[in-house]
């Protein structure tokens, strides 16, 4: 198939090229970001293929639609970026890649955790500069302390595991409770509870309606004071401005994401030598236990070889029959 493929960088371009070698697809590569104002480029091309910032909303399907796109095959697990009704009504498949290297951000988020508590990114400049004081450096032992993950999929079940083997205990609220996680000694409790007994709490769940904003004023209320706060998973899963509110106060102690709710315009590009016009990010960025990276969680060998491996599996898969294994499930959440 002939497919438009977006917001790719040379590393995509790399391990999808190694990938294809065994499919033969003609892959036609795009800097940009798919949009409103992009899509049309993805006009003689039967498939496309979209990553996490890619808008796939009613005004970029319609269009793919019209110009011929069937398939639309996206190179990670989430697809909170899909309007979902409109791709049923003209009948565009949707693909993702379910599952790659959980490893990879369970780990990042345990960089995350580290980091913040240890002070890390602090202690880097100040000894590049000749400064050995330890005062602001002061850390806690993660053994003992309780971890609350809510989402307890592949990516929670690791950072579970990893925890576990910190000697943390671990709390952990899910929709649906994973037996795997049980047999680690993990606790599975009410989200009101979590919120209310963790030292630690990191996100792994989907952004869903349910989801979205799951951490706000009024969830920030109910948890215990200088709580580190993780974000991994999407960036609306917390309310941003909520949480600078928190910061402020001191009622979050540590904030550590690598996604953010306005991330689109920001992430995945060179803008240092510019304003930042976000305000919101802007103010994020000035407190000195926020430490926030550019939704790199994903990103390491295996996970992109992995991504690669299963889309174009994903492309061939639709090319013969007109179906895809690993095709969206159904919107109602
Ligand atoms: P997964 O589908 O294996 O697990 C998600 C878990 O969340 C499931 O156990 C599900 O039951 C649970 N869940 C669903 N709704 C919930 C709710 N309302 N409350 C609590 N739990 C709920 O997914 P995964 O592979 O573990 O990935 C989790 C998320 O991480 C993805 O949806 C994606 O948004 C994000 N992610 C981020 C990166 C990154 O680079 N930062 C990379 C991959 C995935």
């Amino acid at each position: 198939m002939k497919v438009a493929v977006f917001s790719t960088k040379p590393y995509d371009r790399s391990s999808l090229d190694g990938a294809n070698t065994e499919h033969g697809h003609e892959l036609v590569y795009f800097d940009a970001r798919l949009s409103a104002a992009t899509a049309p480029l993805a006009r003689g091309c039967e498939a496309v293929c979209a990553f996490v910032n890619d808008e796939l909303n009613a005004t970029v399907l319609e269009e793919l639609h019209r110009s011929g796109v069937r398939f639309v095959a996206l190179r990670c697990a989430g697809y909170n970026n899909v309007d979902h009704e409109v791709a049923e009504r003209h009948r565009l498949v949707v693909a993702r890649v379910p599952a790659y290297s959980p490893y990879a951000v369970a780990e990042h988020t345990v960089a995350l955790i580290l980091s913040l508590n240890r002070k890390i990114y602090r202690a880097y400049n100040r000894v590049r500069e000749g400064n050995f004081t330890l005062d602001g450096l002061l850390g806690f032992d993660l053994h003992g302390r309780t971890i609350g993950v809510i989402g307890t999929g592949q990516i929670g079940l690791e950072v579970a595991r990893i925890m576990r083997g910190f000697g943390c205990q671990v709390l952990a609220y899910d929709i649906k409770p994973n037996p795997e996680c049980e047999s680690l000694q993990v606790r599975y409790v009410s989200l009101e509870d979590l919120l209310a007994k963790s030292d630690i709490i990191t996100l792994h769940c989907p952004l869903t309606p349910s989801t979205r904003h799951l951490i706000d004023t009024k969830s920030l209320q109910t948890m215990k004071p200088g709580v580190m706060i993780i974000n991994t998973g999407r960036g609306s899963l917390v309310d941003t401005e909520a949480v600078i509110a928190g910061l402020k106060s001191a009622k979050i102690g540590y904030l550590g994401l690598d996604v953010y709710e306005e991330e689109a315009d920001l992430f995945f590009e060179d803008h240092s030598g510019q304003v930042i016009h976000d305000d919101v990010f802007a103010r994020l960025l000035t407190f000195p236990n926020v430490l926030i990276t550019g939704h790199q969680a994903f990103f390491t060998r295996e996970a992109l070889q992995g991504i690669a491996t299963t889309t174009l599996a994903n492309l061939t898969e639709f090319a013969e029959n007109g179906t895809c294994s690993n095709a969206v499930p159904s919107p109602k959440f």
